[in-house]
């Protein structure tokens, strides 16, 4: 069995799910990720980070994939495009200051089904 490439992280809101599926498939394959689905995705960083770490010590994953989405509850009033921007970007810094081989992408995810970049 390969070893996975990437570790996914997203919110676990059902909303996302029919939307993630099919985008993950046509873009990772199936089988060829790890997955992590906590309220808020990257808010939580202590425990995100716990999982990046796992991932890359059982799995040598070269890389991360980092979706926060619109609406998100567990920012609640703070679910906003910026905000998310912010948290998605100091992700991936602290991400690459303990793994810089990681290919780390940012996305905020429409719930109309876009994934956007975020740069
Ligand atoms: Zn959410």
């Amino acid at each position: 069995m390969p070893l996975p490439q990437a570790l996914v992280v997203t919110c676990f809101d059902f909303r996302l799910q029919a939307l993630l599926d099919p985008w993950l498939l046509e873009n990772l394959g199936h089988g060829n990720y790890n997955r992590v689905a906590l309220a808020g995705a990257v808010k939580n960083w202590d425990i995100i980070f716990s999982q990046i770490e796992l991932s890359k010590r059982f799995h040598h994953i070269n890389r991360l994939l980092l979706i926060n989405h619109e609406d998100c509850r567990a920012y609640g009033a703070e679910s906003h495009y910026e905000r998310h921007c912010h948290d998605l970007r100091q992700s991936r810094q602290r991400t690459l200051e303990h793994f810089p081989d990681l290919s780390v992408e940012l996305y905020h995810l429409w719930l109309d089904g876009r994934f956007e970049r975020i740069e």
